[in-house]
């Protein structure tokens, strides 16, 4: 059992770990178990090969990934650059982006979990130029790269795929992990993101899997049940930075972490995944160290964790699980995926 508060360093918040709460009776919602067996081609899916989208844009017949500007962007280069003044003490400015869809694979039905670890190598250079090429342009301030997977966090298309919000702003979780890495630089020349790094290896309960350059574990703060943070060891401001061989480390702790995750229960595991790297508004951020989080919405195979009353209306999370629990748990799963392919 933990009661207790701890403090996230990348987000400056608290977070409370009530981890008995588990075990509370539950007779909320929940969500279907079974994900239904998908076909590897569908003809009405505007993200596989060949096929035409809403727009009328033709995909291409793609044999790995697969990237186009999004058809429904949430983000648009050409919205309005002189917005009128709001009244007061209101304040406005031009929000304006480039939205883009990166297909992992031209399989209607193979999830990143699933990709052979040199698919996933393969992806992570589809990344790498996606931050060069979007990052370098003037009017973009950051690259977020991200996947929703899984009805539960609303996904439109089942079809594997990530997005791309190039933007004239940097969101809110990338700024203040950029301004708490700069501080403690600042006052202690470390980077913050290597003190972690650090202490996850020196307590160790909540490490799940490293190599020579990568690694993945929960982190001692985690705000979801199953929060796993993908990071390399050597601080890179984006994933651009990482050689070939960071890379090839990267993606095969990338592919452990995927493979447990369905391992976890026998299911294809929705969550959020979110790339964080640097700002690319021309500022220092040698104190930023580019890595990957995973915030899956689900506790138990049906049960999802509610945003109520202490994370919307009082706006610190409420952990209802302890990390070191958690991953032991991930630990102790096989390392070949439940759907029998081999583990690369
Ligand atoms: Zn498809
Ligand atoms: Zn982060």
């Amino acid at each position: 059992m933990v009661w207790e508060e701890r403090w996230h360093a990348l987000r400056e918040e608290w977070v409370v770990v009530a981890a008995h709460r588990q075990d509370r009776p539950w007779i909320g919602e929940t969500v279907e178990q079974r994900a239904p067996a998908l076909p590897d081609y569908l003809s009405d899916c505007y993200l596989c090969p060949a096929n035409r989208r809403i727009s009328g844009a033709k995909n291409e017949d793609y044999s790995q990934t697969f990237v186009f500007d999004n058809d429904h962007p949430c983000v648009d280069p050409s919205a309005a650059a002189d917005l009128e003044r709001p009244v007061g003490i209101y304040m406005n400015r031009p929000a304006r982006g480039i939205a883009r869809v990166v297909c992992y694979s031209p399989r209607h039905n193979l999830t990143l979990a699933e990709l052979a670890a040199a698919e996933i190598q393969n992806l992570l250079h589809v990344w790498q130029a996606q931050y060069e090429d979007l990052g370098s342009r003037q009017e973009i301030a950051h690259v977020l790269i991200f996947e929703n997977k899984g009805d539960v966090v609303g996904v439109s298309n089942p079809h594997p795929h990530c997005q791309i919000y190039a933007t004239n702003f940097v969101f809110k979780h990338i700024e203040t992990e950029a301004r708490a890495g700069e501080r403690h630089l600042r006052e202690t020349g470390r980077v913050l993101f290597h003190d972690i790094i650090a202490a996850e290896r020196q307590d160790g309960r909540r490490m799940l899997w490293e190599n020579d350059s990568a690694i993945a574990f929960i982190p001692y703060f985690a705000r979801y049940a199953y929060e796993v943070f993908v990071a390399p060891k050597a601080t890179h401001s984006s994933i651009a930075a990482m050689s070939q061989v960071e890379v090839r480390d990267f993606a095969e702790v990338l592919k452990h972490v995927l493979v447990k995750f369905d391992n976890l229960w026998r299911m294809p595991f929705p969550y959020v995944m979110a790339l964080h790297q640097a700002p690319t508004d021309g500022a220092d951020y040698s104190g930023f160290h580019f890595h990957i989080e995973f915030h899956p919405p689900l506790r138990k195979p049906t049960l999802l964790k509610y945003l109520a009353g202490p994370e919307i209306g009082g706006g610190n999370f409420l952990s209802d699980t302890s990390p070191e629990e958690k991953a032991d748990e991930l630990r102790a799963l096989p390392e070949l995926h439940y759907k029998g392919q081999e583990y690369q």
